[in-house]
């Protein structure tokens, strides 16, 4: 968590880097009693993905804070506190099964993607319903919810999707680290469309929440 003199006003910003992204995002406020020493809609979340050894987020508060800086610029303000940070190393799974016998492996245990696009649980949440449909016509028509068969066309079913996404991040990385002058150029150009062009921000939100294929 860290927090800035400029209000998050809902508005998550990510930046790209040859060494990966780097996003800033808003964060609620706790509940409060009005006594606490935060202000509301100052806290955000920082994902920073750095070249494996890095160590840039166990430093002290303040050279955290300056580092987090240099490294986002001044899009979101000052960063002016920073809490607790973590590491975690990237790993990019499909599972070989989803499904043996009547068990089924859900989330990150059957897929677990780079964060660049934030796609990991809205995926999750689509596995989620198609289970939950296919079950749920199995119960009106009084058969097993466990039923092998069942499950594996569950597995097959939401295979593609999966796949979609994981390629779709892996291009994400790739197109924004990427140090060919041809491929940075043709991404600069992509983004300024991609902010400019009317229409284009719905149809890219549809793609990668699953709307559309
Ligand atoms: C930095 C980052 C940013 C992300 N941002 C987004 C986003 O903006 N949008 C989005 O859709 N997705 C995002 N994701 C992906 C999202 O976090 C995952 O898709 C989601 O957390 C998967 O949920 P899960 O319950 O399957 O796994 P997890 O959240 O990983 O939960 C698994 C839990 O099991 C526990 N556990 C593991 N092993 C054991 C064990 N042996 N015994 C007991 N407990 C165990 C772990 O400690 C953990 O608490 C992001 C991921 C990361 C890393």
């Amino acid at each position: 968590m860290v927090e800035t003199d400029k209000p998050h006003e809902h508005v998550a910003i990510e930046r790209f880097s040859p060494a990966g992204p780097l996003a800033v995002l808003p964060l609620t406020d706790p509940e409060g009693d009005g006594n606490d020493d935060y202000q509301t809609g100052y806290r955000r979340s920082v994902v920073w993905v750095c070249p494996k050894g890095e160590d840039k987020y166990l430093a002290d508060d303040a050279h955290f804070l300056a580092t987090l800086q240099q490294a986002f610029g001044e899009r979101a303000g000052t960063f002016v506190a920073a809490g607790r940070r973590g590491a975690y190393p990237l790993t990019r799974v499909l599972a070989d099964k989803q499904v043996e016998g009547r068990c089924v492996i859900m989330g990150n245990a059957a897929h677990t993607l780079h964060p660049v696009a934030g796609q990991g649980f809205n995926l999750c949440m689509r596995d989620a319903h198609v289970l939950a449909q296919m079950m749920s016509a199995q119960v009106l028509k009084g058969e097993d919810i466990g039923d092998t068969q069942l499950l594996k066309r569950y597995e097959t079913a939401r295979l593609s999707d999966q796949k979609r996404v994981i390629r779709f991040c892996d291009a994400v990385v790739h197109g924004f680290t990427h140090p060919n002058p041809a491929i940075k150029l043709a991404r600069n150009v992509a983004l300024v469309a991609f902010d400019k062009l009317p229409n284009i921000k719905p149809l890219v939100a549809n793609y990668a929440m699953g709307l559309k294929s």
